[in-house]
């Protein structure tokens, strides 16, 4: 693993120690809270079986996915004491699979918690659920009309046991934002109703808001793999991902050539152009059409006409002839251009990008 392949289109290269250091530095912000990893969507983008166990040798317990199915893929493949989370809930059906698989469902309604506990009773053995309560997103979690009778049910039954309540931020990455602190305050307000269970509560941009928002379980994402977890301050985590794309062909076109679908750019000059190997279909927005740039050896080189389903055309006229072949590798993510720099190109949130990129990049690790 990490060798790279010769002729590939593109290299996704994930920094596993980069990842480690990550872990460390939020686990040290959150401690003596536990910081919990947020896996979903493949570990947004990057592999969730080799980022889960980079993360379970650093230390972390605590895994996130959204969905049932990413839940079973990823259960086997984690040790006995590492704990597996289905953030969207218990989808009726999946009760039994559930259990017997060792998956824990987080359960956002009172509906959820009646068939999770009937599951336990029926089967006569102890299960375990987190919480989620809605506290101002409006997305996902228990509503406050369910609360009291969710409470009355709760207590005294020893059928489930509640690892922690949780709830989700809105607009933690927005340090300034009103709502940080309502959806604190209405967090404060559930823990009293369910008293003596722990609090889950920060993201990744809910993690530098404060001591106040750390519960004693913080879920992160997006600052885990290096993406900046507030927007307009200075990114403090290490980057993660870098991503490399193979030059497929050059030439050398005149003053007045279209280039690319509709022909919309026209070159105003002698201008030589290098086509690399993705495109849309890769993760790199249709929006980046006549915007955005990729890098070579700092030299930044604008994408001109429009992204293609599998490539993209830049314009290396600023390069002395010759430095790009067939071949060459032209940086798209990495020291000269952020994934927040791309995703700013492309009118989008790094997360966008990142969760997008797909598959046909060759993966590499190191
Ligand atoms: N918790 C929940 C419920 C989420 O949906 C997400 C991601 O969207 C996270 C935590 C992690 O967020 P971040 O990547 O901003 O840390």
């Amino acid at each position: 693993v990490g060798q790279p392949i010769e002729g590939a289109n593109g290299y996704l290269t994930v920094n596993l120690s980069a990842l480690a250091r990550n872990y460390a530095k939020l686990s040290t912000l959150v401690a003596p809270a536990q910081a919990a990893a947020v896996v979903k969507a493949d570990a947004y983008g990057l592999g969730a079986q080799r980022v889960c166990s980079t993360l379970y040798e650093s230390g972390c317990r605590h895994f996130f996915v959204a969905q049932f199915d990413e839940a079973v893929e990823l259960r086997p493949a984690l040790a006995a004491d590492a704990k597996v989370f289905v953030l969207n809930g218990l989808q009726p059906g999946n009760e039994e699979a559930c259990a017997q698989s060792d998956i824990i469902p987080v359960l956002n309604s009172l509906e959820q918690w009646r068939r999770w506990s009937a599951t336990a009773k029926r089967r006569k053995c102890k299960l375990q659920a987190v919480l989620q309560f809605d506290t101002g997103m409006s997305r996902l979690g228990v509503p406050p009309e369910e609360r009291s009778t969710l409470a009355a049910e709760l207590a005294g039954q020893v059928s489930v046991e509640i690892l922690f309540i949780m709830s989700h931020l809105a607009s933690a990455d927005e340090f300034d934002s009103d709502q940080n602190n309502d959806q604190l305050v209405e967090m404060k307000r559930i823990s009293k109703e369910f008293p003596h269970l722990k609090i889950c509560f920060a993201n990744s941009g809910g993690i530098f808001l404060g001591k106040n928002y750390h519960g004693q379980v913080a879920r992160t994402g997006i600052a885990l793999y290096g993406g900046s977890p507030s927007i307009g301050k200075p990114n403090p985590m290490a980057p993660v991902v870098e991503l490399d794309v193979a030059v497929v062909q050059t030439r050398t076109v005149p003053a007045g050539a279209k280039v690319g679908y509709s022909g919309a750019h026209v070159t105003n000059r002698d201008t030589r152009l290098a086509t690399i190997a993705a495109g849309y279909a890769d993760g790199l927005p249709r929006s980046l059409s006549g915007r955005g740039a990729v890098y070579y050896e700092g030299r930044r080189l604008p994408i001109v006409g429009r992204v293609s389903m599998d490539s993209i055309t830049i314009d290396i006229t600023a390069l002395p002839e010759g430095t790009l072949s067939l071949g060459s590798l032209v940086e798209v993510v990495g020291t000269h251009q952020t994934l927040e720099d791309l995703a700013r190109d492309a009118g989008t949130i790094a997360y966008e990008v990142l969760t997008g990129l797909g598959n046909r990049y060759h993966r590499q690790y190191r």
